[in-house]
């Protein structure tokens, strides 16, 4: 496994409508794309910064892992996501060690990429995304 770098920051909102002036208005950074992801019930926001993203999540359903998340923490923080080559391999390799998974295996995320999540339990708390085109 070879993580190149942090592909992506997501961070949870209440509404893209209020977060995304913040982010252009007054951080200067520009909103390149909006895309909904059914699967996870979200509204996906992306700004480029350097080789990273930051991706914002607003919810399109309080049953969805946004949902519940802004329900029991609010908006914040919500993963860090590292760049892999393959996400299946990174996630073969990771289980083989012990790491809890809540991916065994890559599915489909914003933008095309593959993508699984490692277990927060696993990461000390920290909630982690690995992705990559393959
Ligand atoms: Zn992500």
């Amino acid at each position: 496994m070879n993580i190149s770098h942090i592909e992506h920051i997501g961070i949870a909102v209440n509404s893209l409508e209020e977060a995304i002036p913040y982010y252009e208005e007054m951080l200067g950074l520009k909103c390149y794309a909006v895309e909904e992801v059914a699967d996870q019930k979200v509204k996906t926001a992306f700004f480029q910064v350097g080789d990273t993203k930051i991706e914002l999540l607003e919810s399109t359903s309080p049953d969805g892992p946004i949902g519940k998340f802004l329900e029991k923490k609010g908006q914040g923080v919500h993963h860090i996501a590292f760049a892999v080559d393959s996400v299946n391999d990174s996630l073969n390799e990771l289980g083989e060690k012990g790491v809890q998974l809540i991916d065994k295996t890559a599915r489909k995320g914003a933008e095309g990429l593959n993508i699984g999540f490692l277990h927060p339990k696993a990461t000390m708390g920290v909630l982690t995304e690995i992705c990559g085109k393959e």
